[in-house]
């Protein structure tokens, strides 16, 4: 541990970030970095104590440390460094680069890789205008990353300092901290997100078992769940998911409270999660997440995805919330007797403004906005035609739901 691993290399970058824990998203990060910018080295960078994490619980610095010498032990050109973990005091990254400086070679070009959401508040760190000109910095996102307003704060500054900021993509990164902690408190399945040898270690010491969370807390945040889905669907689909959240929005306002709006909102974005997993990978779903197939839908499959998506949004976004699970489940059906989320889903799935226009939309969304309940038997109607006409397999389900809504 006492060798100079700062020394010769003539490009080095540190990566830095609080690893609680590490997982492959960083590892991809750095692996990919190193090959853009022809580095020699990556030196990871377990932050001792995170400022900016005064008030939040993080895992000890020698576990995060330790987790972090395991996952990069098989790469040769990965090491990891125990300078952060061992300064006193709160870390800042001038401190660590002024420290590495007088480690490295004079002529060492140094990098600084981290996340970008971390990098876009860099200007509220220490002496940011002397650590831009000390080091480059590489900021890792997650696609589709650009588009966030934080983002955009950085393209506005000069370039004097913009060009001392590069970007990089990485779609690894929308494995997260956060969702793994969560994952591990709850007994979710955390293989494949992070090193064997790491999982082994958590494992063991138990971290990040006790005090499980709240139903609420469990629950991925918003942008995180869309952040998520964004790479599950196809770019047609997710504009269309965009569209039923921004409709179940609406709606949700008209006829419910701040819980409907917040619960609408979850339920619109993941209506459509397992929408486009290939037919394959959804019976092998169904069958892992034992979601019982009928013959109809056997017979028609279109019919599966809203089925399999509860399951997929209960186990790969965390949602605990049953009724945003059924407003899922029941959303292509319907079925009788709905409650509120699952009308609003349904209507909204249909009435959403990217739809191309077709006989009975502007009817459907005329009432919606008017009579619940009415603009639901309407659509009810506009789809059971629409199946029989296809020649498709109708589900019993709406046609119960049509009985139901009709004598109401
Ligand atoms: P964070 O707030 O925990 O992370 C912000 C986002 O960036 C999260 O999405 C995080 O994902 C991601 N991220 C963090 N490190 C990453 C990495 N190396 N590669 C890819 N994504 C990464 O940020 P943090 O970990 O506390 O801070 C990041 C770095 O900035 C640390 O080295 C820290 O010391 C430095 N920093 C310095 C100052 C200062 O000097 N004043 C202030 C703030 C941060 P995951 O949760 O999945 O990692």
């Amino acid at each position: 541990m006492n060798r100079n691993i700062f020394k010769n290399c003539k490009r080095l970058a540190i990566m830095g970030g609080t690893f609680d824990p590490i997982h492959y998203g960083h590892l991809v990060a750095a692996e990919a970095a190193f090959h853009k910018f022809n580095l020699d080295k990556v030196v990871f960078m377990p932050a001792g104590n995170p400022v900016f994490k005064k008030g939040t619980r993080v895992a000890d610095k020698e576990s995060r440390f330790i987790m972090t010498y395991l996952a990069v032990l098989e790469n040769e050109h990965f090491d990891v460094s125990r300078i952060e973990i061992e300064r006193e005091g709160d870390t800042y990254t001038i401190d660590t680069i002024e420290q590495v400086k007088k480690l490295c070679d004079p002529d060492t070009k140094l990098y600084f890789i981290t996340g970008a959401d971390a990098i876009s508040y860099i200007f509220s760190w220490k002496e940011p205008v002397r650590l831009v000109s000390m080091c480059e910095f590489i900021a890792v996102t997650r696609p589709g990353y650009k588009n966030c307003k934080l983002f955009d704060n950085i393209e506005k500054l000069s370039d004097k300092y913009k060009n001392r900021i590069h970007y990089m993509e990485i779609p690894a990164l929308s494995i997260s901290s956060t969702e793994i902690r969560q994952r591990v408190k709850h007994d979710y399945p955390i293989k494949y997100l992070l090193p064997d040898n790491v999982i082994s270690y958590i494992e063991k010491t138990g971290l990040y078992k006790e005090e499980a969370l709240s139903r609420e807390e469990i629950m991925m945040d918003f942008e995180t769940m869309r952040q998520k889905l964004q790479s599950s669907l196809y770019i047609k689909r997710y504009i269309h998911t965009l569209g039923v959240v921004e409709e179940a929005e609406k709606l949700a306002k008209i006829y419910g409270n701040e819980i409907t709006v917040e619960k609408a909102k979850i339920a619109a974005l993941l209506h459509d999660c397992a929408k486009d997993y290939p037919t394959e990978l959804k019976m092998r779903f169904c069958k892992e997440y034992h979601v019982y197939l009928d013959e109809i839908m056997k017979e028609n499959t279109d019919l599966i995805h809203s089925f399999l998506g509860a399951e997929v949004a209960k186990r790969e976004y965390l949602v605990k919330d049953d009724e945003i699970l059924d407003a899922i489940r029941f959303h292509t059906t319907g079925r009788k007797n709905m409650t509120l989320l699952e009308k609003i889903v349904f209507i909204a799935d249909f009435t959403e403004k990217g739809r191309k226009p077709f006989d009975g939309l502007e009817e459907a969304r005329r009432l919606s906005y008017i009579d619940i309940n009415m603009a639901l038997t309407y659509i009810l109607e506009c789809v059971i035609e629409h199946v029989k006409s296809k020649g498709r397999a109708l589900h019993p389900l709406s046609c119960e739901a049509l009985e139901y809504y009709k004598n109401k």
